[in-house]
């Protein structure tokens, strides 16, 4: 691969805005990249880019997603850092997987490398859920690309549950109040309860990580300026760690079943992630962040959800999150990645691969 390539290819991918439901044109020109890069390439009904590399065990399964969130920031170079959409989250992670994959198979001829560049990972995880609803291969490890830092590698990320909670009453005169009941006020007095549990939730003694949170995201009621309020709608996001999530479930409920009229519907729901710290693709890329930057490696647990959630809860196998930049600065106008700790993620990336090689051909020897 020439020296120059990982930064034209994080370059070209900035370019295209490719905001979560219009990745037509990025997925199409992934979908010649890869095969120049001598991957057989194919793009699924969703638009996901799919090209696999080599063959054999491990079989190992990498992926990033093409969308950003809106708002186009035209890429440029300052100094030796690269500006731009995505910069961050998460073109500069799905461009070192890419880079990584294929320097690692310039020097290995083993294992299998699949590589799967989804659609709509900031909207509703529309790219894995089609993947993972049609997929019957089984894969040894996965590493999916999200900004950890070029020396951090994340290792659980919570679930999420979002509700639509429907509030009910019947229409009349706004004059008369007292003889009625109003959606609103009932939509009032449930926030008021699901603000007591989350306070409840917020005073637990450890890190984020392991707390759940709830937010009330969106809420709709109302008919007329005279008229007592028949219908109000709310959206509730909450993010639960592992191992609570049948609890917040039952608590959440407890508050919503109390009040009379008033309807839940599930609008998704994403499993916890959370990787063990003894899990051996673990060590291995932490071997491999210290071998390449002399530094000992971070593990990073995230408060938010991602595609490794879905995909994790599926396969059961071994599996990290890992990219450079900052994940601070995702989603803000200021999304920006150093270049040498681009360069550098893509050799621990290549390390990486090439450790699960050894490791896995010294298990067969045995
Ligand atoms: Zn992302």
């Amino acid at each position: 691969m020439d020296e120059n390539y990982p930064v034209e290819l994080l370059l070209n991918l900035l370019k295209i805005y490719s905001p979560s439901g219009k990745e037509k044109e990025i997925s199409n020109f992934l979908f010649l990249e890869l095969r120049k890069l001598g991957f057989n390439t194919e793009i699924d009904e969703v638009g996901n880019v799919k090209a696999v590399i080599g063959k054999g065990r491990p079989r190992i399964f990498l992926c990033g997603h093409m969308d950003t969130v809106k708002g186009m920031i035209n890429p440029y170079i300052r100094g030796k850092v690269i500006f731009g959409r995505g910069a961050v989250d998460a073109k500069s992670s799905l461009a070192a997987l890419i880079c990584g994959a294929k320097k690692f198979k310039e020097i290995c001829d083993k294992g299998e490398i699949t590589l799967l560049a989804v659609v709509d990972e900031e909207g509703y995880g529309k790219g894995i859920r089609h993947f993972l609803s049609k997929c019957n291969e089984k894969y040894d490890y996965a590493i999916f690309g999200e900004p950890s830092g070029t020396y951090g590698l994340t290792v659980g990320y919570r679930g999420r549950i979002l509700l639509k909670i429907s509030c009910k009453a019947s229409k009349a005169h706004s004059s008369i109040p007292q003889f009625f009941d109003n959606a609103i006020y009932k939509a009032k007095n449930i926030i008021d309860e699901l603000l007591k549990i989350e306070e409840k939730w917020e005073n637990i003694k450890e890190e984020f990580f392991w707390k759940p949170s709830l937010c009330v995201t969106k809420i709709k009621g109302g008919n007329s300026h005279n008229v007592i309020p028949s219908k109000c709608d709310m959206v509730v996001d909450i993010r639960i760690p592992p191992n609570m999530m049948k609890e917040v479930k039952k608590e959440v409920m407890k508050i919503i079943k109390k009040n009379e009229n008033v309807y839940v519907k599930k609008l998704s729901e994403n499993p916890p992630f959370l990787e063990s710290e003894n899990s051996i693709l673990v060590k291995l890329f932490l071997e491999s962040i210290k071998e390449i930057s002399g530094r000992e490696g971070r593990l990073i647990k995230k408060t938010g959800t991602s595609d490794v959630n879905d995909f994790a809860e599926k396969m059961k196998i071994p599996c990290v999150v890992y990219g450079p930049g900052n994940s601070k600065l995702s989603h803000t106008e200021k999304e920006n990645v150093s270049i040498i700790e681009y360069l550098e993620s893509i050799e621990i990336i290549k390390n990486t691969l090439k450790k699960i090689i050894d490791y896995e051909n010294k298990r067969s020897i045995q």
